[in-house]
């Protein structure tokens, strides 16, 4: 579980901070995850990451910064977009304040956008009382922990997503998935409620 760090490359392309009304919906579920602990606190951060697709149809994303604290209000320098992903080389090409780097879980969500055109939004947090009953409540689970931010996390994901929605990656933590931000959310509000 421990925060293990960024293990790819980022390339910051501009310094174009993102902006528009879904990044206040993003925030929105930042601080209810906060509320929830379904991304719990480290010192120098929050266990969890969220994005959303910027238009359907293509794989850019908004997502939050690593080492990003949900117990605060996010500033606008902590988002980043995503125009890119070389998931061979791990490299990471985005826009954002350029002394900070997108999430370490980066190259899961381009993996999940690129693999599910449906897919608008993806959260991903940590909850002990998720990680603990997933196999028991049905919930999807990967087949074996594998360090987080690595290629090797989005292989194990791959390989069960299907069109599964809410997945549990195997002593780590949860995706939730939906067709905007807020479905997402829900999902995962009343997945920690089955538990
Ligand atoms: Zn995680």
């Amino acid at each position: 579980m421990a925060y293990e760090g960024v293990k790819y490359q980022t390339i910051i392309e501009d310094d174009t901070i993102p902006s528009g009304v879904r990044i206040d919906e993003l925030r929105k579920w930042c601080r209810i995850f906060h509320e929830k602990n379904l991304a719990p606190f480290y010192p120098g951060g929050t266990y969890g990451n969220m994005s959303f697709r910027v238009q359907q149809g293509e794989n850019i994303f908004i997502i939050t910064a690593a080492r990003t604290s949900f117990a605060e209000e996010l500033p606008p320098e902590a988002f980043f977009t995503v125009s890119g992903v070389d998931l061979e080389k791990a490299i990471v090409y985005a826009s954002g304040e350029k002394n900070r780097e997108p999430s370490s879980e980066t190259m899961l969500h381009y993996a999940i956008f690129r693999e599910r055109p449906d897919v608008m939004a993806i959260l991903h947090g940590h909850c002990r009382a998720i990680t603990q009953n997933a196999e028991k409540t049905g919930i999807v689970t990967t087949g074996e922990f594998v360090e987080p931010g690595t290629t090797k996390v989005v292989d194990s994901i791959l390989e069960v997503l299907d069109n599964h929605n809410f997945i549990e990656i195997k002593d780590h933590g949860f995706l939730s998935l939906g067709k905007s931000i807020d479905e997402a959310g829900l999902l995962a509000i009343e997945m920690l409620e089955k538990v």
